[in-house]
């Protein structure tokens, strides 16, 4: 239970988000929070960067509470188990990486157990959310980088759950690598029924972009898990309006939980090539089903090719033809690029931004794709802030990341090739250095 939100088995898909505000503006924040509630957001994340944050916490809670908006608080934590335990009494939900919580392992373990036991107390969950790029010197020392190594993670924390006779706990391991993550959360899935357990799984594609490329990224993972019964509730990540997100993932649940079916007509299958007749209500929903009905088969290999046909409906309710001005072509490469099947242009990572992003991401994001476009086999990731930027950017080859006061750092793989960039300069420099390097 999140507050009065239950999530897992039984129980329907829950849709959530995360605001993107500096969580000191508490009007601002407590604005966004309604937009999402009013949008049908079930729970909403906010960050939590420091101690000084929990009493903005705690009047955004309060704010929100007189204003009749009872959606379940998350407290978004990166680092620092005192803010969890701190700001465990104010909210419905912790999200933490404890392997992140201190170096030495066995303190680590020790500042969890602690934050259980206030989260015990005081009826708060806890995610438990791993990501790929983020697990710590420990566990990568011992299992690599890999879903494996984000599975076993989830289990050592989870052991020590049930340890402490606490259940109340929702675990992530989130990459934005779609075979990576659909990996990671079936291994951990499987590993859960060996050990006879079952805990709730919040399920998503982190860091998936914006704009169409976002959503279809974000329906490949999540659907490939859901039509598998994995995952009880997710989040929709994209570089937008967090508000945004929220149909994408209210489609999934009502997908997933049976309350819509797909406008997919008829299906012509040659071998491993699919051709695939649309009588889609929109643009949009074409996009989603599509993701939905091919993108799982896809990043199995169950099928090599996918074309599209049929007609969509324009805003005006006129039918369009699926091919026309190459749409049904640009999707079946959009979702062949989702599935890492085959890459037509570069592949973005991008973070939503949240309370600690400290510039223009989302302009940053649009001028850095139109910039690199050019740039096949390359990926290259936009990064809201420092602290946690460099760590989830995984598997990128480039990196702009924010450092806040206008200055950004580039980074090549891990490591940042220059730093205290002036802002107006970045997407140039990243520019020059990236097509330098392929020279
Ligand atoms: S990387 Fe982006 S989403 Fe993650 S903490 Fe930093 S600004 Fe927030």
């Amino acid at each position: 239970m999140v507050g009065t939100v239950p999530i897992g088995s039984g129980h329907p898909i829950v849709p959530q988000t995360m605001c993107n505000t500096h969580t000191n503006d508490i009007e601002a924040t407590v604005a966004q929070c309604i937009r999402m509630r009013d949008a049908g957001a079930a729970l909403i994340r906010i960050t939590c960067p420091g101690l000084t944050d929990v009493p903005h916490m705690a009047e955004i809670r309060r704010r929100l509470h007189e204003a009749g908006v009872e959606t379940p608080l998350v407290a978004d934590i990166h680092f620092s188990s005192a803010t969890a335990i701190a700001v465990a009494p104010y909210v419905e939900k912790v999200r933490i990486n404890p392997g992140n919580f201190h170096k030495d392992h066995a303190e680590a373990c020790r500042q969890f157990a602690q934050l259980v036991q206030v989260c015990k107390k005081n009826g708060t969950a806890i995610r438990i959310g791993l990501n790929h790029g983020s697990l710590g010197q420990r566990i990568t020392d011992l299992y690599g980088n890999t879903p494996e190594a984000m599975a076993k993670a989830a289990m050592e924390w989870l052991e020590l759950c049930i340890q402490n006779d606490f259940y109340n706990v929702v675990v992530s391991l989130k990459s934005s690598n779609t075979i990576v993550m659909v990996q990671a959360y079936r291994l951990l899935a499987a590993a859960m029924q060996e050990r006879g357990v079952v805990f709730p799984l919040h399920v998503g594609v982190t860091e998936a972009g914006n704009g169409d490329s976002g959503r279809i990224k974000s329906c490949v993972g999540i659907s490939s898990l859901l039509s598998e019964g994995i995952g009880n509730t997710i989040r929709v990540s994209l570089t937008e309006d967090p508000v945004a997100e929220i149909p994408v993932a209210r489609y999934l649940a009502d997908r997933y939980d049976g309350r819509i079916g797909s406008s997919l007509v008829q299906v012509r299958v040659e071998g491993k090539k699919v051709q695939a007749v649309y009588e889609a209500p929109s643009r949009e929903r074409l996009l989603l089903d599509a993701s939905c009905d091919f993108g799982k088969r896809l990043l199995d290999r169950e099928i090599d090719e996918v074309s599209f046909t049929g007609t969509y409906l324009d805003p005006d309710g006129n039918p369009i033809p699926v091919e026309k001005d190459g749409f049904g072509e640009y999707l079946a490469d959009e979702l062949l690029q989702a599935a890492r099947r085959r890459f037509y242009k570069p592949e973005y990572i991008a973070c939503p931004g949240c309370g600690r992003t400290m510039y223009n991401l989302q302009e940053t994001f649009e001028q850095v794709k139109a910039r690199t476009a050019h740039l096949k086999d390359v990926v290259i990731a936009v990064m809201g802030c420092i602290v946690n930027g460099p760590g989830e950017m995984a598997d990128a080859d480039w990196g702009y990341v924010g450092e806040g006061n206008h200055k950004v750092s580039i980074y090549k793989g891990k490591e940042p090739v220059l730093r205290h960039v002036p802002d107006t300069e970045a997407v140039d420099t990243l520019v020059r250095l990236i097509e330098e390097d392929r020279a």
